[in-house]
């Protein structure tokens, strides 16, 4: 009992930081041979029109499969590529990959199917980004008002004059941008109205306590009527139960993401449940 007690407490009396950084150095170099090794891939969420449950895109996440079959979560290994500029590539990879997915679909006769990739600030912060987009847009030959780029709205606040720059640069090339976690950043709306975005995705915080309780589905209200007043599209994640997706339906948000609909799954998933035939 004392050496549990023992063990216990000197694990929480250990170094951290020291500890943290060993623990994160393993992981990063885990990572960066998992690239290599082609051990990331994408899967596809798809969103759909919640009254009729029709199909309209998908949003493209990123999996880390470890060589002895592990999944290590995203919101573990992005913030360590974001750290280490690795993201830049793996980004790009990502972006690729997804304009290759959206091609086959397009080519399949989803011809307004809407791509979503999630962007990372030193993506942004990288002078090659624009053309990196440009050229992921001319290679694979997709319609470029079907790739929707994600970014989040903390990031849009942490450096305005950047985002807002790069704004205009997408916008040229025909891509659209959403802002995804909207209601977790403490945006202005005068901020918000100067970003040239197209969508708002509301955080799957507030669609959870909108169910519970009246300040969740009062912020709900709140992105949903700003969303409405910009002319601008609105989005739920984490839709999982059928009482949110009357919830929302009934708040004005036509359009949701979840587990309700469907998980993130692979590409060969996501095309046969597009077909509506089982997985
Ligand atoms: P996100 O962009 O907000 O993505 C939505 C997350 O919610 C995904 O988690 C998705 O699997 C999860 N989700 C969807 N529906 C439901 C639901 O009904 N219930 C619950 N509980 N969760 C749901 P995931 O795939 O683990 O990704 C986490 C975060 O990692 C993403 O949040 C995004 O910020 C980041 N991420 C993922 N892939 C990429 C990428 O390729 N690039 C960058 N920069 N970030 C990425
Ligand atoms: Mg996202
Ligand atoms: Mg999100
Ligand atoms: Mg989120």
């Amino acid at each position: 009992r004392a050496k549990q007690q023992h063990r216990g407490s000197s694990q929480y009396f250990s170094p951290a930081m020291g500890t943290d950084a060993r623990e994160r150095f393993k992981l990063l170099k885990g990572l960066r041979a998992g690239f290599e090794d082609n051990r990331l891939f994408v899967v596809y969420q798809p969103q759909v029109d919640m009254e009729s449950g029709r199909a309209l895109g998908a949003e493209a996440l990123l999996r880390w499969r470890t060589e002895e079959g592990k999944f290590v979560p995203p919101d573990q290994f992005i913030p360590l590529a974001e750290q280490s500029g690795l993201i830049v590539s793996i980004g790009e990879f990502v972006l690729r990959t997804a304009c290759h997915q959206l091609k086959r679909l397009e080519e399949q006769g989803w011809t307004d199917f809407r791509m979503c990739v999630n962007i990372s600030l030193a993506q942004f912060r990288h002078a090659g980004f624009i053309e990196t987009l440009n050229a992921a847009l001319r290679d694979t030959e997709v319609n470029p008002n079907n790739l929707e780029l994600e970014i989040t709205e903390s990031m849009a606040m942490e450096d305005a004059d950047l985002v807002m720059g790069l704004l205009a640069s997408i916008k040229r090339t025909g891509a659209t941008v959403a802002i995804d976690d909207f209601g977790t950043g403490f945006s202005s709306l005068s901020q918000l109205r100067q970003l040239e975005v197209d969508r708002l995705k509301i955080d799957r915080a507030f669609v959870r306590e909108a169910q519970v309780s009246s300040a969740g589905s009062t912020i709900a209200q709140m992105v949903i009527n700003l969303g409405r007043s910009l002319g601008l599209r609105v989005i739920a994640e984490g839709i999982e139960t059928e009482e949110q997706r009357q919830q929302l339906l009934a708040l004005g948000c036509l359009e949701g993401q979840g587990y309700l609909f469907a998980r993130p799954v692979p590409a060969d998933q996501l095309e046969r449940w597009l077909r509506k035939e089982p997985l």
